[in-house]
């Protein structure tokens, strides 16, 4: 992290004479990453779900329908037993029809054989492919870090020569980066490449793990260092090359139903032609492969979790336990009230997000970027909040497979329900695509990076409207939600600005420390989250109000979770804010943040009990998650 994280100090902010809490609102969308958290977004600027268009919800249609057939079909209690070893053909199978239907080359572009979809659409995939269990993680592989390194930086010719054979599955694909040694510190990674003397190859040794598809896998985008290089190249080496050998299938908690082995190269020739971008360029495609990845995981979980609820709320109606449906139970809503809800929230973050990511890359088309290029400028530019939504997709999906499980009791334990299967798949979402820990600390650094070092994004109008006036003060506001929503704009403008406030306070203690300070960064990282989640769930509800989207009944089970997202959302930035504090902070610095810390997070006055019985019983009406 930039020594320079710490400067505007929050000293110095406190000097500044300020403006009122309520600036005025920028109508105007700032396609800046991370610029919500100093900025404000007005909800005719967001996507939101519910404008999906008739032929986006085709696909979704057709991809579940697509898993129903080929999975579900087979038989829960068959498909929650599938094992990558010994249904290998069944599963490859499985591929390749998919691949007849075009799934297989959903981001790849016309000329090469694919869709061309837009990135939105691919996260709808995303949730929509998750119904097929650990085959999401299968066709994953291929259509995202398999092939994307190829359509975003390959040569012309290794995109005719690759591409079209990835989307028709001829081409199984997967990618090798993480090492024994080499996991979340993926440029440690100790596999080597020497040119051979003829200077026409390039010889790889070296072990990779992990690797998705690997048992079955025709090409692997692998990350080497040539010769005594810092950082990694990319390579698109066949199989066919030679001097490949596969490990055993892993035995696994959950995704038992993918491939997921090791993969040793043992003096494998690799064509010059075939090394991937620039020399050492590889770390850094890496990571950018990975941005894109996060976000799909997002939208994967979400779509795990409406699946889960559905099945959820229909065992709740149907189970009977004292003369009475369990889904009549406080308990049982509390559940399901909270489940929907959480789901809710985080996809109003992913699918504004996706918008922008392709608002973002048409903007770089103008400019006269090439596609690839432009997507992946795109997507980098949405760094932090990909990675705030890896990290909350996967712990929301993580919490509802938990309780889907618990509304099933006993049953939920059981293989013939699958659900133990969810529960077991989910956890892997926490792991991959970058860990948790790792994207809590990137989306700080990332922000301070664009603050500080390279100027992106600038603090100091936030800053200024610091509420000191709120110092004057001496009792906390109190709120009540109603339909102007002026309420709700302010809790998140104010978890905005404790998020401020905390990140300068604890930047000016620690300066270029502070990236040591991990427990303080990921405290700030989750008080990030929960101001994006909440924006992004504010303007959908928002928008869907004002411009009267929705029958009476929806709009109202919308507005209540967005009050209860957000009364929720209040503790754990409390929790959070409490944690920082008082990790680090004594005397005065101590009292004026904890001044701050209620002033900016008073008790939002809502019925959490009422309000939660209402959404499950909305959705219990319904019969399925129904938003
Ligand atoms: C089923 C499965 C499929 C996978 N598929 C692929 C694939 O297709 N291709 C591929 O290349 N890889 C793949 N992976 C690898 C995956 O990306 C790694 O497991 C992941 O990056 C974590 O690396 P690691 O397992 O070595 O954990 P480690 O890096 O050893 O981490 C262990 C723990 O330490 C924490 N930690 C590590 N460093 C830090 C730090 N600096 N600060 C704070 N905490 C830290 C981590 O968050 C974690 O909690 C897969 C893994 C699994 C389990």
């Amino acid at each position: 992290m930039s020594k320079t994280i710490l400067e505007p100090s929050a000293e110095a902010a406190l000097k500044q004479e300020t403006s009122s809490v309520n600036g005025t609102m920028s109508h105007k969308m700032s396609l800046k990453g991370g610029a919500f958290i100093t900025e404000e977004t007005s909800y005719q600027n967001v996507f939101v779900p519910e404008e999906w268009t008739e032929e986006q919800l085709m696909i979704k249609e057709m991809v579940q329908d697509f898993c129903f057939k080929e999975i579900h079909a087979l038989g829960i209690e068959k498909a929650a037993m599938m094992d990558a070893e010994k249904d290998m053909d069944q599963i490859i199978a499985i591929l390749e029809k998919a691949a007849d239907l075009g799934l297989c080359g959903l981001a790849i572009d016309e000329e090469y054989g694919g869709l061309g979809l837009d990135f939105n659409t691919g996260l709808l995939f995303g949730e929509a492919i998750s119904v097929g269990f650990s085959f999401a993680t299968t066709i994953g592989a291929q259509t995202s870090i398999g092939s994307l390194p190829i359509l975003f930086y390959g040569t012309e010719a290794q995109k005719q020569k690759y591409l079209p054979k990835i989307a028709t599955a001829e081409y199984k694909a997967a990618y090798c980066l993480t090492e024994p040694s080499a996991g979340s510190d993926a440029n440690s990674g100790k596999t080597k490449v020497t040119l051979s003397e003829d200077g026409k190859h390039y010889i790889m040794n070296g072990q990779k793990m992990w690797i998705t598809n690997g048992g079955f896998a025709d090409i692997f985008i692998v990350f080497a260092k040539i010769d005594d290089d810092k950082n990694l190249t990319a390579f698109i080496v066949e199989k066919a090359f030679g001097g490949i050998s596969i490990g055993k299938e892993e035995k696994k908690l959950g995704i038992k139903a993918s491939s997921t082995v090791q993969v040793f190269f043992n003096d494998c020739p690799i064509p010059v032609a075939n090394m991937l971008g620039e020399r050492e360029g590889g770390f850094k495609m890496a990571l950018n492969i990975l941005n894109t990845g996060r976000i799909k995981l997002a939208a994967g979980a979400i779509g795990g979790c409406k699946f889960g609820i559905g099945r959820a709320v229909q065992y709740a109606k149907e189970r009977q336990q004292f003369n009475q449906s369990i889904a009549e139970f406080g308990a049982i809503k509390y559940k399901i009230g909270e489940m929907v809800t959480r789901t809710f929230v985080a996809e109003s973050a992913i699918y504004r997000t996706g918008a922008n990511i392709d608002e973002k890359y048409e903007e770089f088309i103008k400019e006269g970027k090439t596609k690839g290029e432009a997507i992946l400028l795109a997507v980098r530019e949405f760094a932090i909040e990909c990675a705030l939504l890896k990290v909350y997709g996967s712990e929301v999906v993580d919490y509802v497979v938990d309780e889907v499980l618990q509304i099933h009791g006993g049953m939920g334990y059981a293989v013939e329900t699958g659900v133990e299967m969810g529960y077991r798949d989910a956890r892997i979402t926490r792991i991959y695509e970058g860990t948790n820990e790792i994207n809590r600390l990137l989306s700080v650094a990332e922000l301070g990076r664009r603050v500080f070092k390279t100027k992106e994004l600038t603090l100091d109008s936030a800053y200024k409207k610091l509420p000191l006036h709120l110092l004057k003060q001496s009792s906390p506001i109190k709120f009540s939600g109603d339909d102007s929503f002026a309420k709700e704009r302010r809790i998140v403008k104010n978890i905005k600005q404790l998020f401020l406030v905390l990140m300068g306070a604890a930047g000016r203690k620690f300066r270029e420390q502070l990236e040591h300070e991990q427990e303080i960064v990921m405290n700030l990282a989750d008080i990030m989250a929960e101001a994006y989640i909440c924006e992004s769930a504010l303007l959908r509800v928002e928008k869907l109000v004002k411009e009267k989207k929705g029958d009476k009944k929806e709009l109202k089970a919308k507005k209540r979770m967005l009050r209860l997202y957000l009364y929720e959302a209040l503790d754990k930035v409390r929790k959070s804010g409490n944690d920082l504090i008082m990790s680090y902070a004594t005397g005065a610095e101590k009292r004026v943040l904890f001044f701050f810390m209620r002033v900016l997070t008073p008790t939002y006055h809502i019925n959490p009990k009422k309000l939660r019985r209402k959404i499950a019983e909305y959705v219990v009406e319904k019969g399925d998650y129904c938003f």
